[in-house]
C-alpha cells in the first residue's frame, strides 16, 4: 500500500515525496528525530517526544519547524490517513537545504518529514523469551542526549550483535554500561532496579521516564547510577526500554545467562504496567 507521508507542509503519496540533495540532514547528518508509538490508533507519550524534540533543536540552534499543536495535528492526520492501529510515527527535522558548508547557513528553512510504519508491538514473542545482547565499546560522540540522525555506530552495533547470534548490543564506556544501541539499559539486583543516571552520556528516554515513574508508584526501589558490565552479568534480571519495544527483558549478556536465564518477574510486571498505563493515557 502506498502510504501518505508529510513533507514541509504537504501530505503526499510516499512515491511523490522528495527532499533536496542539498539538505544538511543528507549531507552532514545535521538533523534530529523522534519516534512516537501508536497503540489502538492513538499516540503514546506525544508530549514527552515533542518536548525532547524542542530540546534537541535548541541544543543545535535549529529553528522549530512548527508549533507543538501543529505537530500533534500532523501526527494524527497521518495515523488516520494510513489507518495505523499499531506501529509508529517517525519524525525528522533537519537544518534544511543550503550550499554545502560546515558553518550553519543563516537563512535555511528547516525540513520537516513525517511518515508512519505499521508494526505489531504489544504482542511480542521476544518479550516472552527475552533477548540476548553483546557488549561493545561506546565510541559515539559526547552529546548522546541530543537525538540526532547520526545512527551509523548503533547500526554497526546491531550488525555486530547479529553476526554474534545475539539480538542487540549494550555499549560500555570506562567499564560502565551507557545504554543499548537504541534503548536504555537496566539491571535488577536484590529487588532494586538500577539504570544509568541522566547526563550527556545517554539519550533521555521518554519510555525510561515513564517506566521509572510507574516503578516508583508500584513501590519498587530505583537507583539511578552507572553500573559495570560485570555487575550486569551478575544481576538477577536485566531489561531495556524504548518507545517501540516498551520494556524488553534481557536474558543473556555476552556468554552470561542473567539470573535464571529466563524472563524475570520485575521486567515482565513493568512491561504489563507500562502497556496498560500508556494505553490509558494515549492521545
Ligand atoms: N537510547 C538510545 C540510544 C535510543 O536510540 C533510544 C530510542 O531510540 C532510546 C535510548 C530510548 O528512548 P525512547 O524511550 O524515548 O524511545
Amino acid at each position: 500500500m502506498t502510504r501518505t507521508v508529510y513533507v514541509n507542509g504537504e501530505y503526499l503519496p510516499e512515491t511523490e515525496a522528495t527532499v533536496s540533495i542539498f539538505d544538511r540532514g543528507f549531507l552532514m547528518a545535521d538533523g534530529v528525530y523522534e519516534v512516537t508509538t501508536v497503540l489502538d490508533g492513538k499516540l503514546i507519550d506525544f508530549d514527552g517526544h515533542a518536548k525532547r524534540l524542542s530540546r534537541s533543536l535548541s541544543e543545535l540552534e535549529m529553528k522549530e519547524p512548527c508549533t507543538q499543536d501543529e505537530l500533534l495535528e500532523i501526527h494524527r492526520k497521518l495515523v488516520e490517513a494510513n489507518n495505523v492501529t499499531e506501529g509508529l510515527v517517525y519524525l525528522q527535522v533537519t537544518r534544511g537545504a543550503a550550499d554545502r558548508d560546515f558553518a550553519y547557513p543563516a537563512d535555511a528553512e528547516p525540513t520537516l518529514v513525517l511518515f508512519t510504519q505499521e508494526k505489531s508491538l504489544a504482542e511480542s514473542p521476544a518479550a516472552k523469551s527475552g533477548i540476548s545482547v553483546i557488549s561493545i565499546p561506546d565510541i559515539r560522540w559526547g552529546r548522546r542526549d541530543i537525538k540526532t540522525v547520526q545512527l551509523l555506530y548503533p547500526s554497526m552495533g546491531k550488525m555486530a550483535a547479529k553476526a554474534a547470534g545475539a539480538d542487540d548490543a549494550w555499549m560500555v564506556e570506562d567499564g560502565s554500561v551507557t545504554e543499548g544501541t537504541s534503548n536504555n539499559a537496566y539491571i535488577v539486583k536484590d529487588g532494586v532496579i538500577i539504570t544509568r543516571n541522566l547526563s550527556n552520556d545517554i539519550l533521555h528516554g521518554i519510555t525510561r521516564a515513564a517506566v521509572l515513574r510507574f516503578a516508583q508508584e508500584a513501590q519498587m526501589q530505583v537507583e539511578e547510577r552507572p553500573f559495570t558490565i560485570e555487575e550486569a552479568k551478575a544481576a538477577d534480571e536485566a531489561f531495556v526500554t524504548s518507545a517501540t519495544t516498551f520494556v524488553m527483558p534481557v536474558v543473556k549478556i555476552d556468554d552470561a545467562a542473567i539470573g535464571t536465564g529466563e524472563v524475570g518477574p520485575i521486567a515482565s510486571r513493568l512491561r504489563e504496567i507500562y502497556i496498560e498505563e500508556s494505553r490509558k493515557a494515549a492521545l
